[in-house]
């Protein structure tokens, strides 16, 4: 009887059909359209999103609590802060976010993150530096949130650092890369509630003591993907000000917006 079984090919052989193999991926990916990561359909001008999910994503524009940069539901003059930002003031001075974190903003982060769609980080980034114009006019550099190098080593690449890369080219500040370091690993955020999530970052992070005359009295500007409690960023923040720097704001693509606030 004939054995129809596909032989294993021979080491030899497998070494040889790798480079073709690479190549045919390449031509693949040359030759279908990118899709959408908000609806998977495919795109036609080839990058962003689609129109459809486009209109979708709910960006945040003034009136907004001048501290946090939570949206109101009317304008209350210049200068407002949000009962949040009165009641438990942050680490940090002031934060924006270029959209709500909701169905389309999350899709299109975890393509990103987890999707290995780094070339999604030029449209993000743009529309971080417009929602932080104003704080990035002001810094003096950008310090991505840093993951612990175990997380870094399993995704190959910090968004964090590849969205203050983009911001960067932008706004001509530059991106210090190595003076917060994330020292232990933390579990994800995801599932934790606020107290929990400021637990969980507590002595997660720290400035090495031989950057600390790179950030001495100097503006800074964190980067992150996502601000949910705000627990990691301001921790990043009270580390960042206990090492020397003069001032410390946040820039992130999304934040979780809780429903419309009247300011006080
Ligand atoms: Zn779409």
């Amino acid at each position: 009887m004939l054995d129809t079984a596909t032989p294993a090919e021979p080491s030899h052989i497998s070494r040889a059909l790798n480079p073709l193999r690479a190549a045919l991926r390449l031509a693949l990916d040359l030759a279908l359209p990118p899709l959408c990561p908000g609806c998977r359909e495919p795109l036609g001008d080839g990058a962003g999103l689609c129109a459809a999910c486009w209109s979708k994503l709910s960006l945040i524009e003034p009136p907004f609590c001048a501290r946090l940069g939570i949206p109101f539901t009317y304008d209350p003059g210049p200068g407002l802060l949000s009962m949040e930002a009165i009641a438990n003031p942050p680490a940090y001075d002031r934060a924006r976010a270029a959209v709500r974190y909701d169905d389309i903003a999350r899709a299109l982060v975890h393509r990103f993150k987890y999707g290995d769609r780094l070339d999604l980080a030029p449209m993000m980034g743009r529309w971080m530096a417009r929602a932080g114009s104003e704080l990035l006019g002001d810094a003096d550099a950008l310090i991505p949130v840093p993951l612990h190098w175990r997380r870094l080593w399993a995704r190959r690449f910090n968004q964090s650092a590849a969205l203050a890369g983009v911001i960067s080219s932008l706004c001509g500040a530059p991106v210090l890369h190595r003076c917060l370091k994330r020292v232990r690993a933390t579990a994800q955020q995801v599932g934790l509630n606020k107290s929990e999530r400021a637990e969980n970052v507590q002595g997660a992070f720290k400035v090495p003591p031989e950057r600390k005359a790179d950030i001495a009295g100097r503006r800074l500007v964190l980067v992150d993907d996502v601000l949910t409690s705000g627990a990691t960023v301001d921790a990043c923040a009270r580390v960042l000000l206990r090492a020397g720097a003069a001032h410390v704001d946040v820039v992130v693509f999304a934040r979780v917006v809780a429903p419309l606030r009247t300011p006080i």
